[in-house]
């Protein structure tokens, strides 16, 4: 085993240690959104490479020598997983696309095959959308009951208050190992041996887990335990689906096809593979099965004593930083478990504040993280997630909250002084100013400040005027449109949204569309406008997509 060095560690991920060159300013990349997915070592880039180069061929079905090398390359992996989780057998390994695909899988066999009306799911509030929707899905089919549990004050399933609701009728219990917004480990040992005295099938979403700490499902006895291969640094769209033995076996399959099978016949009834293959219907992700080996050899290869240290180090850090600015709420009031922290910025809406952070070449999460129940729980809209893993250094963290703090007071000076853009008074000019403006600044963190001055212009939209009829939908935050038109045919708009940077957005859209007649507004060049503010190579997807919703809502509302 080798010892575990911060610094030598990360020059195993090329994508941390190179500079982003597409950043106009070659900014460093601070990736902090390991959560949502790790970078890769090089020898799991490597691999993938390799297998396509030398092995690819595909497994378990042909009798030659590539694809004995590809099937044997491929079972290996399996066999890696079943040590790193200490699995009975390699049969109660199941390859699935991620997390999402096996709880789906569960969902859909065994929670179709057991459930009847009446019965019970138990679900903690705290899940991720894939432990709560397959079951949402699989409850209507069936006519059982979800049953939510709460949380207790330090952000983990409340033991007291679960065990309340466990019933003779409940047939299954989903929790998440940790979950992706709290970052507290559940107490999970009580919770299976609680749902174990009733009979209860035990789902246990591992996702966020893997990446952090060993686990043994010998050990906790649980029922299911499922992860994705991309969170613990292999590839992505490879899953795992551990289930015990003799339920893999009673349950029946998920999706049909080729592999899963033993004999096909329109005479006699088609009977299944054995485990694994009976859940692995037609061709895996072959070459990411087998690199997800070098992902778990290469983690496995250091002192995981000594990378828990350094992310509980790191952890410590970043909380401490974070709380000495004074906007910052935390979620979870606790030190987190895993290097995962959650928070507001008050009097800010959270992607503003990420959407900043990213044009200093910071990547950090914002929004709901996949879990609305748990935002409802909580009163929140969303949050932000710093997400670290052991390749980040608490140099990131300072030029974090450096940063961080640089945009707070910005934020704070330009409310004292005067907007640096006049106000636009013609609308036929607004269009031309903001193309002016724009062409004399050049990399995207000052167009950004630029976007977030512009949405200072945008008078509020009174209270009453923000309801369904007039939200955006394909917006990511919410954002409302009001239009009216005068005798002449030409429109008026009125709009707003709860995230400053959506309204500089519809401030931009809105010059171009503004005091015209239906027939120039459809006949605009909106695309031709954009690109002359080089804006949409620097929003994301979800954000460019916000913004041609705004232009979709324009235009049918003047149709
Ligand atoms: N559960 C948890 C706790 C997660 O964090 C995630 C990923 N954010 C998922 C499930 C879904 O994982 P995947 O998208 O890899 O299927």
């Amino acid at each position: 085993m080798k010892p575990f060095e911060p610094k030598q560690f990360r020059q195993h991920f090329p994508l941390v240690v190179s500079t982003n060159s597409k950043n106009e300013k070659l900014m460093p990349l601070v990736y902090f959104d390991n959560g949502a997915t790790t970078q890769k070592p090089d020898c799991v880039i490597d691999n993938y490479q390799y297998f396509y180069q030398n092995i690819n061929a595909n497994v378990h079905r042909a009798s030659h020598l590539l694809s004995t090398k590809a099937t044997t390359a491929y079972e290996h992996t399996r066999e890696s997983v079943k040590s790193f989780i200490n699995a009975k057998s390699n049969k109660e390994i199941i390859w699935t696309k991620g997390t999402t695909e096996s709880i789906n899988l569960i969902a859909a066999s065994l929670g179709k095959q057991i459930l009847n009306a009446g019965d019970e799911i138990i679900l903690a509030v705290s899940e991720h959308h894939a432990n709560v929707v397959p079951w949402q899905l699989i409850a209507e089919q069936t006519g059982a009951k979800i049953k939510v549990a709460i949380l207790d004050a330090t952000g983990k399933l409340d033991i007291n208050e679960f065990n309340k609701l466990v019933t003779n009728k409940t047939k299954i219990v989903c929790c998440a190992h940790v979950s992706n917004v709290l970052a507290k480990i559940n107490p999970i040992n009580e919770i299976i041996k609680k749902a174990k005295s009733v009979g209860a099938i035990t789902v246990i979403d591992g996702a966020q887990a893997v990446a952090h700490f060993s686990v043994d499902v010998q050990a906790l006895d649980c029922d299911f335990y499922v992860f994705s291969a991309h969170k613990m640094y292999g590839p992505t769209g490879v899953g795992v689906l551990y289930g015990k033995q003799a339920l893999l076996e009673a349950m029946p399959p998920y999706q049909s096809g080729g592999e899963m099978i033993k004999v096909v016949s329109f005479k006699e009834q088609t009977t299944f593979n054995s485990l694994p293959f009976k859940f692995e219907a037609g061709t895996p992700n072959i070459a990411g099965v087998v690199a997800y080996a070098k992902a778990i050899s290469f983690i496995r290869q250091f002192d995981s004593a000594e990378i828990t240290d350094y992310e509980q180090q790191l952890t410590h850090y970043c909380y401490q930083a974070l709380n000495k600015v004074f906007e910052v709420e935390f979620i979870v009031d606790e030190m987190p478990d895993i290097p995962v922290i959650t928070f507001i910025i008050k009097g800010h809406h959270n992607h503003d504040i990420a959407t900043s952070l990213d044009s200093f070449g910071i990547a950090i999460r914002s929004g709901h993280h996949c879990a609305m129940p748990l935002m409802e729980y909580l009163n929140i809209s969303g949050c932000l997630r710093v997400s670290m893993a052991p390749y980040n250094t608490f140099a990131e963290i300072d030029y974090l909250i450096e940063c961080l703090n640089k945009i707070l007071n910005q934020e704070h000076d330009s409310l004292q002084e005067e907007l640096s853009f006049q106000c636009i008074e013609s609308n036929e000019a607004a269009s031309v100013v903001i193309i002016d403006k724009f062409s004399k600044v050049k990399s995207w963190d000052s167009r950004h400040r630029e976007i977030m001055l512009l949405g200072k212009q945008l008078n509020r939209l009174d209270k009453n005027l923000r309801d369904e009829q007039t939200l955006i939908s394909g917006c990511e935050s919410l954002a409302w449109l009001v239009s009216s038109k005068n005798s002449q045919g030409v429109f008026n708009f009125q709009a707003d949204s709860d995230a400053k940077i959506i309204r500089g957005l519809l401030v931009i859209v809105l010059a171009a569309y503004d005091g015209k007649t239906a027939e120039k507004i459809q006949l605009f060049n909106i695309e031709a406008y954009f690109e002359s503010l080089g804006l949409m190579q620097h929003l994301s997807p979800s954000r460019g997509n916000g913004v041609l919703a705004i232009v979709d809502k324009i235009k049918s509302l003047t149709l």
